[in-house]
């Protein structure tokens, strides 16, 4: 390439970058101030034991209402407030929400666990589990009624910060799950160094099955996650041949669209209303 071609690129790109920029900025000065505001919502979608189909918990969900009853998607706005910092205030806002919701179910008489996500940059504040349990108390949650999801990334970060951690939050009751399994090229090694309780395996292994190759993913997640001795629950099902090849294969739990999607507060207890779960 020449000096000039390099130049125009440089002219070129330059623009773009700068409108890239202000859009981020623009979405996490609002993203802040709907958070400051209570405009953020936490949503509920449940899990099932695939072969009872009992509801054994259920995953909080963020939405970010964007007016006219729409949302913008949390797999675009959570990586911003990654970037920002901000995840770590709004993290803590859903686990309380997830707490709040918990003792909620409780008093109704069904007592299910919640899980939450959890960010790279939550984990990385000093005392993350000191803040953690002392959440958990001041609502007077069972440690065992809340699951931490956390992705390979989290895991890959800085492994021996992270397994303290999580020896921390083990040691307290709460169980922790590995997110999008399969999806974050790390080593498997940790696996046998973290105090887990679940995989949870990726839609992406999911939504071809039976489809072969997806089959062989999934089978050898099951497998593994058997003979580690974790639960594995598999999320994005949205058949009954998904859910029968799954089965078939020793899955433990489930949750997708086919089963009940994510759904305000009020609408979940409807939903455990109905099937009798609640009075
Ligand atoms: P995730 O933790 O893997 O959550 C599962 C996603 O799969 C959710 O997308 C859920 O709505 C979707 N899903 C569940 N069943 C089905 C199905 O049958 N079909 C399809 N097509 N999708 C299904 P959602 O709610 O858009 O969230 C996207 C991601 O945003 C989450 O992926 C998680 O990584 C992140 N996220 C959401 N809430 C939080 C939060 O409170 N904190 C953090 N740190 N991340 C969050
Ligand atoms: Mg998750
Ligand atoms: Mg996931
Ligand atoms: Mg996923």
């Amino acid at each position: 390439q020449s000096k000039k071609a390099l130049t125009d690129n440089v002219v070129i790109y330059k623009p773009e970058m700068e409108e890239q920029m202000a859009w981020r900025l623009g979405i996490i000065r609002k993203l802040r101030q709907d958070f400051e505001q209570g405009k953020l919502e936490v949503w509920f979608q449940p899990q099932l034991n695939l072969t009872s189909l009992a509801v054994t918990g259920c995953e909080a969900l963020l939405r970010w209402p964007s007016g006219n009853g729409n949302y913008i998607s949390p797999a675009v706005f959570v990586p911003l407030a990654e970037d920002a910092g901000l995840i770590v205030e709004i993290g803590q806002w859903v686990l309380e929400q997830a707490c709040q919701q918990q003792k909620r179910l409780e008093s109704m008489g069904i007592e299910i666990s919640i899980a939450v996500n959890v960010s790279v940059p939550q984990f990385k504040v000093r005392g993350y589990a000191k803040r953690v349990k002392e959440t958990l108390l001041k609502y007077q949650v069972k440690p065992k009624n809340i699951e931490l999801e956390v992705t390979e990334s989290v895991v890959m970060d800085e492994l021996n910060v992270v397994i303290n951690t999580l020896k921390e939050l083990k040691e307290f009751g709460i169980e922790v799950a590995i997110d999008d399994f399969g999806t974050g090229f790390s080593s498997l090694s940790y696996l046998q160094q973290l105090p887990l309780e679940r995989l949870k395996i990726d839609r992406a292994f999911i939504k071809d099955l039976p489809d072969n190759d997806s089959g062989a993913i999934a089978s050898l997640i099951i497998s593994l996650g058997m003979r580690l001795g974790l639960k594995t629950i598999a999320e994005g099902v949205e058949t009954q041949a998904q859910a029968d090849y799954l089965k078939e294969l020793g899955c433990d739990e489930v949750q997708g669209f086919m089963y009940a999607k994510p759904m305000p507060e009020l609408q979940l207890i409807d939903y455990l209303r109905q099937r009798k779960l609640i009075a």
